[in-house]
């Protein structure tokens, strides 16, 4: 058998076991510490974002997001439906409603007109959202300054899922930093990982020190326990955040590896003529956590993911929009069928920065040869 290629497994360097090993010897094993003010001052120093908090996971870090953003029950939420479930989870975490918006296929990220439809049809209906949810799907940065303007024309904060998009920029401006709130995930399978792990950034220090406040309980500041607000256990452990510390130091790297492997299956690849690429639009730049193809048909799809998995190799259709899983199908949804689309015509390919040029042409031979 051959050996197995992953889609994208985590690549460590061994720096961050200094970090740990500095956390054992120090005794900071608690959810506080060096390595998480580290951490924190890293990711603002490698992003721009003014300020930072650390948590256990990506997906915390949109929950306690969207309740800075002020989201209560029943309040209406836009979020692109072409996502990860962790995108939308937390907005259903606060009893508060889901209103999926679908993609353009420049970025294939939420497409400005749709949101600006969603948002009139929503206002009209008798209830302004309260918030939009922006993804950068694949690393790739969604139309900002179009997104932007709309947020400002109806006032709505925007919260950037940024979850695989730390390393990506547009216009030069780090993902994660350009609205009011930004979140990046660390889990195993992202850019960099720190295990599990999460981080939420803004330009307001307000925000992120409100963030840590409710991440570690809601502890009023009193000699006892003290409690006025409902808290949670979402801080991330000092001993996570210097894995965190390590991966921070060759993000650079890890970005570079992933786009040469885009470059190298766009050049490898550009003989079948059913196979498409995202390009980036002027101006954006893709971490490319994972490079995405498109291909004529589902049959074509499926054709090269069952010949992918024969020879061991990991590929995967790209995501299922929410407005078509079973647990959001009855909430609202503005659709063009551009993410159906995807979804049908899609696959992800290995892409994990830890790929040899031997592993990326076992991939190029083996979709080659589904059409000799
Ligand atoms: C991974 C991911 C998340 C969730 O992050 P976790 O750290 O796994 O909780 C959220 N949104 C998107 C788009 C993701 O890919």
């Amino acid at each position: 058998m051959n050996e197995k290629i992953w889609l994208s497994s985590p690549h460590l360097t061994g720096e961050e076991q200094k970090y740990v090993k500095e956390a054992f010897d120090t005794n900071w094993v608690a959810p506080l510490g060096p390595n998480v003010n580290g951490f924190e001052q890293e990711i603002c120093n490698y992003t721009g974002a003014k300020s930072c908090s650390v948590l256990v996971s990506g997906t915390a870090a949109i929950h306690l997001g969207l309740i800075l953003l002020n989201v209560k029950q029943d309040d209406e939420v836009i979020c692109s439906t072409f996502t990860f479930s962790a995108s939308v989870n937390p907005i259903c975490y606060l009893k508060a409603i889901p209103v999926l918006v679908d993609s353009e296929k420049d970025t294939l990220n939420m497409c400005p007109e749709m949101l600006e439809n969603a948002i009139k049809d929503r206002i009209k209906k008798g209830k302004k959202p309260k918030a939009i949810i922006i993804v950068h799907l694949y690393g790739m940065p969604s139309k900002m300054d179009e997104i932007i303007a709309i947020s400002k024309k109806y006032e709505i904060p925007v919260l950037e899922d940024a979850a695989e998009a730390i390393g990506s920029t547009y216009k030069g401006i780090q993902m994660g930093t350009m609205t009011e709130i930004g979140i990046y995930s660390f889990n195993g399978n992202k850019i960099i990982t720190t295990s599990g792990g999460g981080a939420l950034v803004s330009n307001s220090e307000k925000i992120t020190k409100k963030t840590t406040f409710l991440a570690t309980q809601a502890r009023d500041n009193a000699p006892h326990y003290q409690h006025s607000e409902i808290g949670y256990n979402y801080r991330m452990s000092n001993i996570v955040a210097g894995i965190g510390r390590g991966q921070l130091e060759v993000l650079d790297d890890r970005v570079k590896a992933r786009r040469a492997n885009y470059e190298f299956y766009k050049k490898e690849l550009s003989t079948v003529k059913q196979i498409t690429f995202t390009n980036e639009p002027e101006g954006f730049y893709s971490n490319r956590w994972l490079t995405t193809i498109l291909l004529d048909s589902y049959e074509t799809r499926e054709k090269i993911r069952l010949a992918l998995e024969k020879v061991n190799i990991e590929a995967r259709p790209l995501w299922k929009p929410m407005h078509l899983q079973p647990i959001f199908k009855n909430y609202p949804s503005y659709t063009n069928g551009v993410s159906e689309d995807l979804f049908d015509n899609g696959l992800c390919l290995p892409s994990g920065s830890n790929l040899s040029n031997n592993d990326l042409e076992r991939v190029c031979d083996s979709i080659k040869n589904c059409f000799n």
